[in-house]
């Protein structure tokens, strides 16, 4: 039976071009320009004192949580820069004269161990989530797009990349409650600024044992489907990562490597057929961008891919109404019911959801009725 993003195979299926990634459109696709300009020209600028979550403090937790992506990673530019360079000097603590790095690799006799010990290290320096996957080098972009310069170039990882760990970073559940408010934005930021730390560390830390490591945020390669094939989760009606701890609420990244490793095994937990009775990110989303009903294989526009069975994002629609009104949403990570902090009572259902698929429905019903997922008072997430 086909496992992780096999299963979702229907057709051809072609390396996706970086450029036709809805956050690029607005720099070359004459259609988009528009809507690019409100969204990267006059977001969250309009302060309003008296609306709460749209206040200067908001904002400042906006600008302060994406401060490592913006000031120093620049993984949203293109890839292999700053933070996340393709190679980089190792850097010994206190000058390291007296900690010589070996020449040699370090040796990996048991590529068993050497998974475990990356999974730590990862968690360490920040993973929420682990796992590792042969890469799949169908989900690496065929062209990168330069979001400044708009160079675009044909892009290709080096043979010798056989693996790749694929990481999650769990985003804050009680400013996420807030979406569309502006702590939604902080959470999103802070994530991807997350992702630059962990995913560069993680990189050093393979580097100082000699072997090669590629750090990789949004650039290089599709995210959600080398985590799907790493067994971090499942694909949802919403086109996000579904993982069993966290739902949809984690951003992802990954480090490709030459590090000898072992694949985890892709995991299901029930979210299909989930998704298939409950639609609650299609009902929440102001830009209506969400699919009702089954599946499909045809895309909307050019960023989709083709030849996959899903429920693919109308990313069009998703632009405009993520920021109608100069708002920051998430609506389809705060109403699903696989979001939720942990608990005992919420981890039951999740395993529930796996082992009772006749009662999907019920849990739906359920999550509304206990009110879960509805919007939360910005006022409500400074004072907790
Ligand atoms: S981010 Fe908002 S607009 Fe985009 S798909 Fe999710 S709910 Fe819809
Ligand atoms: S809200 Fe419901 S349909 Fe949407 S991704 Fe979550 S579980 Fe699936």
């Amino acid at each position: 039976m086909a496992k992780g993003t096999a299963r979702y195979i229907a057709g051809k299926v072609e390396r996706f071009d970086q450029k036709n990634e809805m956050w690029r459109r607005p720099r070359w696709d004459p259609s988009q320009h528009e809507m690019g300009r409100k969204v990267y020209g006059t977001s969250f600028t309009h302060i309003r004192e008296k609306k709460p979550g749209y206040t200067q403090i908001d904002l400042a937790l906006g600008v302060a949580g994406w401060h490592v992506e913006t000031a120093f990673a620049h993984g949203n530019v293109t890839e292999g820069t700053d933070m996340y360079k393709w190679d980089m000097e190792l850097v010994l603590p206190y000058g390291g004269a007296k900690q010589p790095i070996p020449d040699e690799p370090y040796l990996v006799s048991d590529p068993s161990y050497m998974s475990q010990v990356i999974k730590k290290a990862a968690r360490f320096l920040g993973a929420s989530l682990v796992g590792i996957c042969e890469l799949n080098r169908l989900w690496v972009y065929s062209h990168a797009f330069h979001f400044w310069t708009k160079e675009h170039l044909p892009l290709e990882i080096p043979e010798e990349y056989k693996y790749v760990v694929a990481i999650a970073v769990e985003m804050d559940c009680q400013a996420i409650e807030t979406s569309p408010n502006w702590p939604t934005h902080a959470a999103c930021g802070l994530g991807y600024s997350q992702m630059a730390f962990t995913a560069t560390s993680v990189a050093q830390f393979i580097r100082t044992l000699g072997y090669k490591a590629i750090p990789s945020g949004n650039d290089t390669a599709l995210s959600t489907p080398i985590a799907i094939d790493a067994g971090l989760g499942e694909l949802g009606r919403n086109g996000l990562l579904i993982t069993p701890q966290f739902g949809p609420r984690v951003r992802l990244c990954k480090v490709f490597t030459n590090l000898p490793l072992v694949p985890d095994e892709p995991i299901e937990f029930g979210v299909t057929e989930f998704c298939s009775k409950c639609q609650r990110c299609a009902e929440s989303c102001p830009g209506q961008a969400i699919m009702y009903g089954g599946m499909t294989d045809k895309p909307h526009n050019i960023s989709n891919s083709a030849g996959q069975l899903k429920w693919p994002i109308d990313a069009e629609k998703c632009f405009k109404g993520q920021f109608a009104g100069d708002t920051s949403c998430m609506n389809c990570e705060r109403v699903c019911p696989f979001n939720k902090p942990p608990g005992w009572l919420h981890d039951t259902v999740r395993r529930g959801v796996k082992h009772t698929p006749w009662l999907d429905s019920f849990f739906v019903g359920m999550d509304k009725l206990f009110g879960y997922g509805k919007q939360k008072r910005a006022e409500d997430f400074w004072l907790q």
